[in-house]
């Protein structure tokens, strides 16, 4: 490893900065990806590697190609040039003989110096040049390939050495933001839905519980529209329904959650948002979860009056690129009014924000989505928090709740 490993000032240093590294990438990406482990990795001076040598050693590449050899070599043994040289020189060696060998294949050979003209053949005899380039050449990769094997387990030490270090930083991230969230960490899977009025939150609080608790969030309206921008099945049958002014079926809302929920990333849980909005739709949900062998494991259920619910989504704000970053005019105001905050886009008013469809809104959840809430209730499967205080205040109160019901 090209990194100082003893205990010396600048290793402290080092680890510092890729602890640092890490805990942004934690708090600002959720789960680093090999790119992102590498550039932390780097720039603390704890690896040489590139992301794809990385993710390479960790899916234990055995029998490694010219190109993949030579990028270790660069990349591990790089800072002795001796070495580097000798391997170069070994690789250059094995193409020309390679490229001998094969050279011959389009014309006669002439094994000995007395064989006679017009004499054609594409086999070389055992003792012909071609053979022996070729020979000569499978006997350098075979030693190359043993040598080759020291400069993997020492790719696979680093890229353990990397994780292990992830790892580490993760846990310490965690335990410092707080012990409820270190807590909620033990577990192994987290399946929770948002529910709320509209304008409690849950969009808002999602964004950030996303990060704290390291499950993705799906949002049933983004669900939809990536559905039809990428023109699934499920996609254009509601953009049918849609453009002929009618609601959308409960089954097309399950066709590509059931498609969303069988991807990996959602595997050891999820926030959902935006779905149940009636007792029709928890109970497919229900069935929809239990065929993976999963359940629900919790409703947090975000409270706020109707005024305030109005107050605001007046003044509701989203973020041109991803409308899962919101904000508020007054409330949450973005830095500089005009950039998101998350990833710097401009903010739009939803186009269904108005006060009359506000109202609207809040008759569907009295009549339909609060009858669901108490559903879980009576299940035990509900907690609920008050929606009120600054957003963090509204994160550190439901973070606290999780924590309580999962124990
Ligand atoms: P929902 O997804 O439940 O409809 P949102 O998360 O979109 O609600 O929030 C509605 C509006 O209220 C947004 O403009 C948001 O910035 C703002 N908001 C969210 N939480 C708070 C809070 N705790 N205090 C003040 N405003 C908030």
């Amino acid at each position: 490893m090209s990194a100082p490993m003893g205990p010396d000032e600048g290793y402290e240093r080092a680890l510092g900065e890729f602890a640092a590294a890490l805990v942004d990438l934690r708090i600002n990406h959720g789960a680093p990806t090999y790119k992102q482990l590498s550039k932390a990795a780097q720039t603390a001076g704890r690896t040489s590697l590139s992301s794809s040598a990385i993710s390479e050693a960790m899916n234990g590449v055995r029998l490694p190609s010219m190109e993949f050899t030579l990028e270790l070599v660069r990349q591990i043994a790089g800072h002795d040039p001796q070495v580097r040289e000798a391997w170069r020189e070994r690789w250059t060696r094995v193409r020309r003989l390679q490229r001998r060998g094969t050279a011959y294949r389009a014309r006669p050979e002439r094994t000995s110096p007395n064989q006679g003209e017009g004499q054609q053949g594409f086999e070389s005899p055992p003792d012909g040049p071609r053979s022996a380039a070729l020979r000569e050449a499978a006997e350098i990769v075979a030693q190359a390939r043993v040598e080759a094997e020291v400069l993997i387990a020492e790719a696979q030490a680093q890229a353990d050495e990397i994780l292990r270090a992830a790892e580490e930083v993760k846990k310490s991230a965690v335990r410092d933001i707080s012990p409820a969230v270190a807590r909620l960490m033990t577990r192994e899977s987290m399946r929770i839905i948002l529910l709320g009025p509209p304008g409690a939150g849950k969009g808002t609080q999602g964004m950030y519980l996303k990060r704290i608790l390291g499950v993705p969030k799906v949002q049933i309206g983004d669900l939809m529209r990536e559905n039809i921008s990428q023109g699934t099945s499920s996609g254009l049958l509601a953009k049918q329904i849609m453009d002929r002014g009618d609601l959308i079926p409960d089954g097309v809302f399950m066709d590509m959650l059931r498609h969303r929920l069988s991807r990996e990333d959602v595997s050891d849980g999820f926030l959902l948002d935006g779905l149940p909005r009636t007792v029709e739709q928890s109970q497919m949900l229900d069935s929809l979860v239990d065929e993976r062998g999963h359940k629900i494991d919790i409703a947090l259920h975000l409270d706020i009056s109707r005024d305030e619910a109005v107050r605001r989504i007046s003044g509701r704000r989203i973020c041109k690129k991803d409308s899962s970053h919101v904000a508020h005019v007054l409330y949450a105001p973005p830095q500089g009014y005009d950039a998101c905050r998350v990833c710097g886009g401009g903010f739009v008013a939803r186009a269904d924000d108005s006060r009359h469809v506000v109202k609207n809104r809040w008759a569907v959840w009295e009549a339909y989505t609060e009858p669901t809430a108490a559903l879980y209730g009576a299940r035990g499967q509900l907690v609920k928090v008050s929606g009120y205080g600054s957003v963090d205040e509204v994160t550190e109160r439901a973070v606290d709740a999780l924590a309580a019901f999962f124990g």
